[in-house]
């Protein structure tokens, strides 16, 4: 199962991500942890990416068709996957889908989970990140993980005015691919503003 999910930062997709990890044993593929990653350590790919991850732009196309490319054709995606923050445009999602003919596959379905953008800023300002073992949480537990002992940490793009900034141009350059997935007949909506396992019935029937 090719599974992309699309839905404003905060949606809720790395959540709902992490949940199809365990019922169908597929990689989760996010161009966001893989950028945080190189940012981590310095990479020239992370050097380009940190100043357009700062202010809450995109990263420019090329840079992220290629890196994408490239996990695509991992040995682990060849049995399905869950795209997280990819495709963001027209141009990547038409790159992928180029890319996928050429590894004989497709993209099965779109999840669009969507959230009113005032609930967005609200949770992406109390959002918090176990530096341990990556649980995300709100910052209403403190600074220490209660499952790990790990630290919680505050991403450097969840302040209001870059999370703003985000939802403007999730708005403008990916919202339109509602209805590129549409046209395929693979989108299917989901209510993305109520509790996560609610959320998750959802997923599990769309995919059914
Ligand atoms: P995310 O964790 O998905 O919210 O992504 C964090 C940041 O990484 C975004 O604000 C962008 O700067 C960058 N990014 C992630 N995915 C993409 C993408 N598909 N295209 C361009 N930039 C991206």
């Amino acid at each position: 199962m090719n599974i992309v999910l699309l839905g404003a930062p905060g949606a809720g997709k790395g959540t709902q991500a992490k949940r199809l990890v365990e019922a169908y044993h597929i990689p989760h593929i996010s161009t966001g942890d893989i950028l945080r990653a190189a940012v981590a350590s310095s990479t020239p790919l992370g050097l380009e990416a940190k100043k357009y991850m700062d202010a809450g732009e995109l990263v420019p196309d090329e840079v992220v068709i290629g890196m994408m490319k490239e996990r695509l054709a991992e040995p682990d995606a060849t049995k399905g996957f869950i795209l997280d923050g990819f495709p963001r445009t027209t141009a990547q999602a038409v790159a992928l889908d180029e890319a996928l003919v050429q590894l004989n596959t497709k993209i099965d379905v779109a999840l669009s989970i969507d959230v009113d953008s005032e609930v967005i800023v609200e949770r992406l300002s109390s959002r918090r990140t176990c530096e341990a073992c990556g649980r995300i949480t709100t910052a209403s537990e403190g600074e220490i993980c209660s499952v790990c002992g790990g630290k919680l940490v505050q991403r450097a793009d969840d302040n209001e005015a870059t999370v703003r900034n985000r939802l403007s141009v999730y708005a403008n350059q990916t919202a339109p691919l509602i209805d590129y997935y549409k046209g395929q007949r693979i989108l299917v909506p989901i209510d993305g503003d109520r509790p996560v396992n609610e959320v998750w019935t959802d997923v599990k029937a769309a995919l059914a």
